[in-house]
C-alpha cells in the first residue's frame, strides 16, 4: 500500500488543502503523494507556534534537551526507513542516505550538549552587569533538496534547546523525510513546538514576511536567499542565510597527482555535486595537469551511475528535472568552449542522470567556472603560481568553502588563511562538525549555523545592568 504523508500543525498529523506527486529522480516518475499547505494552513502552523512558545521557552533547558535527545535516539531506531524515503525522493546512495540520518541524529545530539552563554560582564562596586541569552519566538526554518534532514537538523537542534518554537518548510522537490521526522515531533514534542508544512514554491515569501515570525533560518541559493533577506527587512526579523558556493580545489606541486584526483573527485561527486560546499573548480599545477586529467577522468569512467537504491551505486541522479536541465547546459556550453575528457552526456536511461563529466582546457570566464554547477560535473584549470591560483581562486561572488592538497601542510594552510572562504579544509574535505560553526563569507551567506555560535543565533542577547540603590537620605 502507498504510504500517506500528513502536515503537522499543532501536534496534529493533517492532510493538506490540495496535493501534488513527489518524483522519484531514478524514474523521473511520481512514487507519492505530498499534503500542499495552503496560506491558512501556513497561518495556524505559524499560529501553533506562537501558542507553544511561551511554555516551550519556560520549560528548564535541561528538559527541552532532553525531548530533543528523545527525537535523535528515535529517528536512530528508524534508520534504514529514513535511509531508504531519503534516497527514494533525493537520489543519493543508500550509503550517502545512511549517512545524512546518522549525521541528523549525530546534529540533534550535539546540540543537547550545548547550552547558550550566560555571561557576567561587570561585577564591582555594587554594579551587576550580566548578559543572558533569551529565546526569539517563532523560528522559520526552509531548507533545500541537497540534504533536507541533516539541514532540518542543523536548525531544529539550536532552536529546541534555545527555547524557540519553529515552522519548517522542506522543499517541494524533497518533502516527505521532513513529514516523516514530524510523525516523531507529533510522537516526543508537546503541540506545536514543531509544525511542518508542504508547498510547491509558493509560501516561502508568505512565511518569511509573516509578522509573527521572528527568525528566518534559510538554506538554498543565493538568488533566494536575496528575497528571504528583503522580505525579512519589514519586520527587521532575524536571518540566517546559508547560500550557495562555487568552491575552489588547489592541489600543490607536492602531492602525487593520483591521490590528488581521488581527494578532489570524491569531493565534487559526492551526491552527484550537489552540495554547498562541493569541489566546484579545481585548480592544478600546469607541470602535474595531464598526469591529473587522465587520472581524474578514469575515476569519472570508473563511477558506478545508478539508482540509489541499487547496491553499488556510488552516483545517483540529479535531483529534479530542473536542476536536470541546467547541468546540462552548462556541460554543453563547456563542451564548445572546452575539451571535456570524461562523462558529458545524460545517460540513455529514464531518471535524471548524468554522466560524471570532467572538463578542462576552459577559461576562467566560462560559465561551468564562474557558476554554481551543483552537479556532477567539474572543470580541471592550469595554473603556474600560488599568488595567482589564489587570486583567481577569490574571485568570486561566493565565498562558502574551499580545500587545500599538499604533503607540506604548514604550506598548504599557508595557502589556506589567504582564501576568502567562511571554511577552508586542507587536506580534507567536508569535515562539516555540528560543534564548529560554519558559514559563508560574501554572497555564501550571513550569520551562521553550528557550534556554540550557531546556538547563539537562535536567541538574543539580553542584558541585565543593576546597580544598589544609594542610603536614602
Ligand atoms: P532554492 O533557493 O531554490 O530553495 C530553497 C528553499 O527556499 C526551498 O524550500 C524553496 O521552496 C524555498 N523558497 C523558494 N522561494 C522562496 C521565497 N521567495 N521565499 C522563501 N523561501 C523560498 O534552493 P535549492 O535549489 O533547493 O537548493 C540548492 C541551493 O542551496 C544551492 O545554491 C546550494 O549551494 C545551497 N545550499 C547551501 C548550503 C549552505 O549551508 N550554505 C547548504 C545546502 C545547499
Amino acid at each position: 500500500m502507498e504510504r500517506t504523508f500528513k502536515l503537522l500543525i499543532n501536534g496534529e498529523a493533517v492532510d493538506g488543502a490540495s496535493q501534488f506527486d513527489v518524483v522519484n529522480p531514478a524514474t523521473a516518475q511520481p512514487f507519492a503523494r505530498c499534503p500542499r499547505a495552503d496560506a491558512a494552513q501556513l497561518n495556524a502552523a505559524v499560529a501553533a507556534a506562537k501558542a507553544a512558545f511561551p511554555a516551550w521557552a519556560a520549560t528548564p533547558i535541561e528538559e527541552r534537551a532532553a525531548r530533543v535527545e528523545a527525537v535523535a535516539a528515535r529517528l536512530q531506531e528508524r534508520l534504514s526507513e529514513f535511509a531508504s524515503l531519503l534516497t527514494t525522493e533525493q537520489g543519493k546512495p543508500l550509503d550517502q542516505a545512511t549517512g545524512e540520518v546518522m549525521g541528523t541524529v549525530f546534529t540533534l545530539r550535539a546540540f543537547t550538549e550545548m547550552r547558550p552563554e550566560t555571561r557576567i560582564l561587570r561585577d564591582e562596586g555594587g554594579n551587576r552587569i550580566v548578559e543572558h541569552r533569551t529565546p526569539l519566538g517563532v523560528v522559520a526554518a526552509i531548507t533545500p533538496w541537497n540534504f533536507p534532514m541533516i539541514l532540518a537538523a542543523n536548525k531544529i537542534g539550536p532552536a529546541l534547546v534555545a527555547g524557540n518554537t519553529m515552522v519548517l518548510k522542506p522543499a517541494p522537490t524533497t518533502p516527505l523525510t521532513s513529514l516523516l521526522l514530524g510523525e516523531i515531533f507529533a510522537e516526543l514534542l508537546p503541540p506545536g513546538v514543531i509544525n511542518i508544512v508542504c508547498d510547491q514554491n509558493d509560501l516561502g515569501a508568505l512565511l518569511t514576511t509573516h509578522p509573527d515570525v521572528a527568525k528566518v533560518a534559510f538554506t538554498g541559493s543565493t538568488a533566494t536567499g536575496k528575497k528571504v533577506m528583503a522580505s525579512a527587512a519589514d519586520g527587521v526579523k532575524r536571518v540566517t542565510l546559508e547560500l550557495g558556493g562555487n568552491d575552489a580545489a588547489i592541489v600543490l606541486d607536492d602531492v602525487e597527482p593520483a591521490l590528488a584526483a581521488q581527494k578532489v573527485f570524491q569531493g565534487a561527486m559526492y551526491n552527484a555535486g550537489q552540495i554547498c560546499v562541493a569541489v566546484k573548480r579545481a585548480y592544478v599545477p600546469e607541470g602535474m595537469y595531464e598526469a591529473f586529467c587522465d587520472e581524474i577522468a578514469q575515476l569519472a569512467r570508473d563511477a558506478v551511475v545508478d539508482d540509489g537504491a541499487k547496491q553499488g551505486a556510488t552516483v545517483g541522479p540529479v535531483q529534479n528535472a530542473m536542476q536536470f536541465e541546467k547541468v546540462k547546459a552548462l556541460i554543453e556550453d563547456a563542451r564548445q568552449r572546452g575539451t571535456i575528457v570524461a562523462g558529458g552526456d545524460a545517460l540513455d536511461r529514464p531518471g535524471y542522470f548524468i554522466a560524471p563529466t570532467i572538463v578542462r582546457d576552459l577559461d576562467d570566464d566560462a560559465p561551468l567556472v564562474r557558476e554554481e554547477q551543483f552537479g556532477p560535473v567539474l572543470p580541471v584549470l592550469k595554473y603556474r603560481d600560488i599568488e595567482e591560483v589564489i587570486a583567481r581562486a577569490n574571485d568570486s561572488d561566493y565565498g562558502l568553502g574551499g580545500t587545500i592538497w599538499g604533503r607540506d601542510v604548514a604550506r598548504a594552510t599557508d595557502v589556506a588563511m589567504k582564501i576568502d572562504s567562511g571554511t577552508v579544509w586542507v587536506n580534507q574535505h567536508l569535515a562539516i562538525d555540528p560543534r564548529i560553526p560554519f558559514r559563508g563569507s560574501k554572497q555564501s551567506g550571513l550569520g551562521g549555523e553550528l557550534g556554540q555560535a550557531g546556538l547563539h543565533e537562535y536567541t538574543q542577547a539580553h542584558i541585565v545592568n543593576a546597580v544598589e540603590l544609594e542610603p536614602s537620605a
